[in-house]
């Protein structure tokens, strides 16, 4: 896994020790946090920092493509530091959002009324329910 500094810097952003350490708290989870969730976490070391830097912050990384924000139905904007193609399980109730593999022979052709509509630059699937742990709960 590439540092948190190295893909700063090939993504052409300044690095400040507030960035990197958020990049690298990020990259080290597969929860999917929220702006908040993540500033919790990084006042540890930075008491400072406040939520609208960590806002900025994280919308400055996913215009530059280090992490994705996602396209979820959820209370507060979710990120994911993990770029490379996948898809989402959403959990309506509890709201965790797990990784799901994306199928291969979806992954190639934007469907023509899609292409229609304008030019795709991002896909994002999302299939919503009830998660396994949420299930269960209610029987
Ligand atoms: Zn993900």
């Amino acid at each position: 896994m590439k540092s948190a500094t190295e893909i700063l810097q090939r993504a052409g952003i300044v690095t400040t020790r507030q960035r990197v350490v958020l990049l690298d708290r990020l990259l080290r989870r597969t929860d999917h946090p929220d702006a908040e969730r993540l500033l919790a976490e990084a006042r540890d070391g930075m008491p400072s920092i406040s939520v609208d830097t960590v806002y900025r912050t994280l919308n400055l990384f996913a215009e530059a493509g280090v992490i994705q924000r996602m396209a979820v139905p959820t209370r507060r904007a979710r990120f994911d530091g993990c770029t490379d193609p996948h898809d989402h399980f959403l959990c309506s109730d509890c709201e965790t959002i797990q990784d799901v593999p994306r199928p291969p022979e979806r992954s190639a052709a934007i469907p023509a009324p899609v292409s229609a509509c304008g030019i795709v630059s991002d896909v994002q699937t999302v299939y919503v329910g009830v998660c396994r742990r949420c299930a269960a709960q209610k029987r």
